[in-house]
């Protein structure tokens, strides 16, 4: 091949190089849109196209040899769309040779085509990709041209004068075709990067990176275009997570994370497909929310009620470790002119009545209350939500209301005096008072005095905190909110200037009602008074369900054990009320010796069982009302070690109260039954009973003898001081005898019929 032939090729040559860049841009195109069957077509006709204005520049090589690239586009086509649309255009562009070029070299450029599409297709079958880099590419494009070009030399066949012409184009075409190819690839993946990381760029710039959810660019750039014909109503909402610090603070950044991320899930979870929702601050949310006309504000609110549930519902699912309720504030409004002012305007509205609600601009708006000096960062709030947590640890018998009053005043700023009523029975007592004089104790209420001074029956049942202040303070006042006896020193309604009712509710009823009171300042209470306030009250409520629990627990167990002595009684026939009496006269004792919680309650079970190994005793001795023989004495003595048996087999009868049914007949100085011991052997709980016991006995009647008055038995008590008696615990009983009221309460010296077996 001369120099002239080659400068004489470059006008297709050229033409190529122009020509395959253009159309490889053109195909680009398609990448940006979606796609679709739309894009492909495009492409093909691009291919086509390209094929086409090859076939149009060709250059006549030789007669019958024609140069030109017209195998590019349709490897192109086979390689990256598929062998069909390779096919087609192939026999797009043989047609135009038979029609337009003529026969001439016809059949073998045909023949090129279709060994183009069939390697095309071999290499995709054998997953031989066209790869990223230049030399990859160049590879691939040897495997394609270098056998689907060697058609040529068939030419040789037609004319083998011509040999050295087909191997010349054979050679130009094998380089130029790899060249072609090589140059459209690289275009046109170039193209293609650029979209793609277009699109990523686009979705980092749009997207939060938490959360997956639209952000605050997103919010701004997404304005929707607002026209009064649209068929559908649209709403801005927008929401703030409560107290999202206290999360971070309490369990970490990682677990504010996660409460972010499924918050936003939930979120998108709600929304229907012509609403969105963003991110637009650490933890706040807008939802631009877009439905039918038709009760367009309901469908809102009820989306909000949904969000809320769901929120709910989430942290019982997955933080159910967090030790407050996740909820959150929120405004919504109609979209329009300075939406989101007006919705972040409501948003803080919502904050300051207590948070834990979203309102819409259609609703009446609620009193915000006044500002709080006291603040969560503050470093108190730490302090008063450990204590919150500790008062409801607290697992002691009787809940300590005087000091449940003062931890409330404690916790709530703005608190500085107050008081606490339990209900009993269809009344109200006051159970404790801060800053009002104890003679306020003990006062009763009706229950209409209460529900006055409340001011909502519903929201007191479901235990809402009521303020009161300035005016509407006084007017209440003026209801018939106190008992006309109330002791003159501690009426002082007047001089409240805020009072914050807090009532505590355990499973749906009202058992306890908090006033706190400031005397100096209407705006004392602040939006965290109330909030703090309401958690105090879930707190308490807490600690008044598990003394309840317990003390119905105990109740049931003192009945059950109660019903065990009485029907002893019933049999014994004669010593009715002698179990309650020891019971509660044993028990006072133990209290004077300062007897532990449970040593009390094991001194009260055996007091209830003592005489339980009687149920046993035949009728004929336990019944007989003159001296026994030897052999019934026996029989009667053997009731205490009856009786320790049955009640070893009792599952809560605890072993404390087993010794006392034991040990309740042995005597300091060892003589006594049945066993005989002394001391301090016999267990200080059986020495306690049997001075209640035998104190019992004297002061009542018997068949044998009348009753003792309480001074001669408590003298034959103390001349048995160290002989039958442990002489510290018959100090103690004098002492408590001492005290004129336990010496004479009417439930157990009353004197009655008892045998004197015991
Ligand atoms: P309020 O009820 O008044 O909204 O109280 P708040 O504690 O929710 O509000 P505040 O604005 O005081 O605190 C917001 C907190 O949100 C502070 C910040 O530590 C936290 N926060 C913001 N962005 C992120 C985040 O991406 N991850 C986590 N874990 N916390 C975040
Ligand atoms: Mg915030
Ligand atoms: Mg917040």
């Amino acid at each position: 091949m001369t120099f002239s032939m080659l400068l004489s090729l470059t006008d297709s040559l050229f033409f190529a190089l122009i020509l395959f860049p253009s159309f490889a841009i053109l195909v680009s195109l398609s990448f940006s849109a979606e796609q679709n069957w739309k894009t492909k077509v495009f492409r093909g006709l691009v291919y086509l196209g390209a094929g086409l204005a090859c076939l149009m520049h060709t250059h006549t090589f030789a007669p019958g040899f024609y140069l030109d690239f017209r195998e590019v586009p349709v490897a192109l086509a086979s390689s990256f769309m598929g062998t069909p649309w390779g096919v087609l255009i192939g026999a797009a562009l043989s047609l135009y040779h038979w029609l337009i070029l003529g026969q001439q070299g016809a059949a073998i450029a045909s023949l090129q085509l279709a060994s183009v599409v069939g390697i095309a297709a071999l290499l995709r079958r054998s997953k031989i990709k066209i790869g990223q880099s230049l030399k990859q590419r160049a590879v691939y494009a040897a495997l394609l041209f270098v056998p689907s070009s060697a058609v040529l030399l068939l030419n040789f066949v037609r004319a083998p004068q011509a040999f050295s012409v087909a191997a010349e184009l054979y050679i130009i075409k094998v380089v130029f075709s790899i060249t072609g190819f090589c140059l459209w690839a690289a275009l046109v993946s170039l193209a293609r990067q650029t979209v793609v990381s277009n699109r990523r760029y686009q979705r980092l710039a749009t997207r939060d990176a938490l959360t997956g959810l639209h952000n605050r660019y997103a919010f701004e750039e997404d304005q929707p275009p607002l026209s009064p014909n649209h068929p559908e109503a649209r709403f801005l909402l927008l929401l703030d997570l409560d107290h999202f610090k206290r999360v971070n603070d309490e369990h970490g950044h990682l677990y504010g994370d996660q409460v972010l991320k499924q918050f936003s899930k939930v979120l998108s979870a709600h929304l229907n497909e012509r609403s969105r929702a963003y991110r637009v601050g650490g933890e706040e949310f807008a939802v631009r929310l877009s439905v039918k006309h038709a009760e367009a504000q309901h469908t809102v609110q009820a989306f909000t009620q949904q969000l809320q549930a769901a929120l709910a519902e989430v942290q019982r699912k997955h933080f159910s470790s967090l030790n407050f309720a996740l909820t959150v504030s929120g405004g919504l409004v109609a979209e329009g002119e300075q939406a989101f002012q007006r919705a972040d305007e409501l948003l803080y509205l919502a904050k300051g009545a207590g948070r834990n609600q979203i309102l819409a601009e259609w609703q009446p708006r609620p009193e915000a209350l006044p500002p709080s000096p006291f603040n969560d960062a503050s470093p108190g709030a730490a302090t008063i939500r450990s204590l919150l947590r500790f008062l409801a640890e607290q697992g002691s018998d009787e809940p300590d209301l005087p000091g449940l009053l003062r931890a409330a005043i404690l916790c709530v700023p703005g608190a500085e005096a107050g008081s606490l009523s339990v209900r009993d029975g269809e009344e109200w007592v006051v159970r404790g008072e801060v800053g009002y004089g104890e003679a306020l104790l003990g006062v009763r209420y009706t229950f209409s005095q209460m529900q006055n001074w409340h001011g909502d029956l519903k929201q007191l049942q479901q235990g809402q905190p009521r303020l009161l202040t300035g005016e509407a303070l006084q007017l209440h006042s003026q209801r018939d909110v106190e008992p006309p006896d109330i002791p003159a020193s501690v009426r002082r309604i007047q001089e409240i200037k805020a009072n914050l009712l807090l009532p505590i509710v355990v499973q749906g009823k009202v058992v306890a009602e908090l006033n706190l009171d400031n005397l100096h300042d209407p705006a004392a209470f602040g939006s965290t008074s109330l909030e703090l306030a309401k958690e105090f009250a879930l707190w308490a409520a807490a600690v008044m369900a598990a003394h309840e629990r317990r003390h119905q627990h105990q109740a049931d167990q003192e009945s059950a054990l109660l019903m065990l002595g009485l029907a002893l009684e019933t049999r014994d026939g004669a010593t009715q009320g002698h179990t309650r009496r020891v019971v509660e006269l044993s028990s006072a004792l133990g209290q004077h010796l300062a007897l532990s919680d449970e040593q009390l309650g094991a001194l009260r079970q055996g007091a209830y069982l003592h005489d339980l190994g009687k149920l046993q005793v035949a009728d004929r001795v336990l019944l007989k009302s003159g001296p026994f023989d030897a052999e019934e004495e026996a029989l009667m003595q053997r009731h205490v070690e009856l009786g320790t048996q049955l009640a070893e087999h009792f599952p809560n009868v605890s072993p404390d109260a087993c010794k006392i049914i034991e040990f309740h007949h042995e005597r300091w100085d060892g003589a006594g039954y049945p066993r005989g011991v002394s001391g301090k052997d016999i267990p200080l709980l059986a020495r306690i009973f049997a001075v209640a016991d035998v104190y019992d006995a004297l002061v009542s009647e018997r068949p044998y003898k009348a009753e003792w008055t309480p001074e001669a038995a408590i003298w034959e008590i103390v001349a048995q001081r160290g002989v039958q008696f442990d002489p510290e615990v018959v100090d103690a009983f004098v002492e408590l005898m001492d005290d004129p009221h336990s010496r004479e309460p009417s439930h157990w010296a009353a004197p009655d019929t008892a045998q004197p077996h015991s």
